[in-house]
């Protein structure tokens, strides 16, 4: 049985940033996330690919317990496409052309081996097919959901019923204010939380992450680095970080969630150091832990002497 299931897109990613270009290349909110959570739990993915996808590229995530089962290959489409570019602003990537192709079609079926998921994590994808995922999985403790201004502007209806439905939403400070029309991110996610979710976690790129409770803060700043190359799939990797920790501590507390913010947080700052999946396919658990350590250090402080 997995613990971790993920349905999103798996994607052939083209994308420009200032340090360089890079087309053609493995990309997807499912497979950033799974690439990362895939270090800390067993992991399940729902997706579907096209004939033009070559899985000898993925097969690496078989070793590292990661169930295929989910992956369907559409014989008669081609992968999903996604071609974005960022300027010096790096917290913003703009969308130059979506592809849907084999998603436009897309009907996810939930393997039986997955259903009794503890943790699911409905990644970037057409909301129709969240509530899809979710009307197939049994019980479980943490539903958590992300999405992006192309799903809020054409299926926001759509997207809002999905939202009822889940536990915690992972989404990045514009989302919000597009999805709430609140500028105050305190305002905004009060608002989410008052349509069903217990917890909003707010990305907020180079600046870091918001989380809000019903009655709880957490502020986490992001990892510090010279030098940030790709920030594509950063969001998903911090959410494969966040929930891939959740799901190997088997809770969802505040004080798991805050752990699990920093882990997140952590796989984030090494996705970012080259292009696509690249720098966390060949990560290791020493690398993760000791990035771990050094960014505990820079967030403690001590009681005031006052
Ligand atoms: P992020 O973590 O937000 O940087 O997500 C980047 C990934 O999202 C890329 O690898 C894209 O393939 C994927 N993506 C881009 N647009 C969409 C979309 N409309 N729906 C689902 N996935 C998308």
């Amino acid at each position: 049985m997995i613990k971790l299931l993920v349905a999103g897109t798996v994607a052939y990613d083209s994308i420009e940033t200032p340090f360089g270009k890079a087309e053609n290349v493995l990309g997807g909110s499912a497979l950033h996330f799974t690439n990362a959570a895939s270090f800390f739990t067993d992991v399940g993915i729902v997706a579907t690919v096209g004939a033009d996808f070559n899985l000898e590229d993925i097969a690496f995530l078989k070793e590292r317990n990661v169930d295929m089962a989910g992956l369907e290959v559409d014989s008669q489409g081609k992968t999903f496409r996604w071609e974005g570019k960022y300027n010096y602003d790096l917290n913003q990537a703009i969308t130059l052309k979506t592809e849907l192709n084999v998603i436009e079609n897309f009907k996810p079926k939930v393997p039986p081996q997955f259903r009794d998921a503890d943790f699911l994590f409905l990644a970037n994808i057409d909301p129709e097919l969240q509530a899809h995922v979710i009307s197939q999985v049994k019980s479980p403790t943490a539903i958590v959901l992300d999405t992006m201004n192309f799903w809020i502007e054409s299926k926001f209806d759509r997207l809002m019923d999905v939202i009822e439905k889940v536990h915690m939403l992972i989404i990045n400070e514009a989302e919000l204010r597009e999805i709430t029309k609140e500028h105050n991110l305190v305002k905004g996610a009060r608002k989410l939380i008052d349509r069903g979710p217990s917890c909003i976690v707010v990305k907020r790129g180079e600046y870091g992450v918001f989380m809000m409770s019903e009655e709880e803060l957490f502020l986490a700043p992001a990892f510090p680095l010279e030098d940030v190359f790709d920030p594509t799939g950063a969001g998903d990797t911090f959410a494969g970080g966040f929930m891939g920790y959740l799901a190997n501590v088997g809770d969802a507390s505040f004080e798991t969630l805050k752990q699990a913010i920093v882990m997140g947080t952590v796989m984030a700052s090494f996705n970012v150091e080259e292009f696509s999946i690249n720098r966390i396919k060949k990560l290791s658990y020493n690398e993760i832990k000791e990035r771990y350590s050094a960014f505990k250090g820079v967030m403690q402080f001590g009681e005031c002497t006052l």
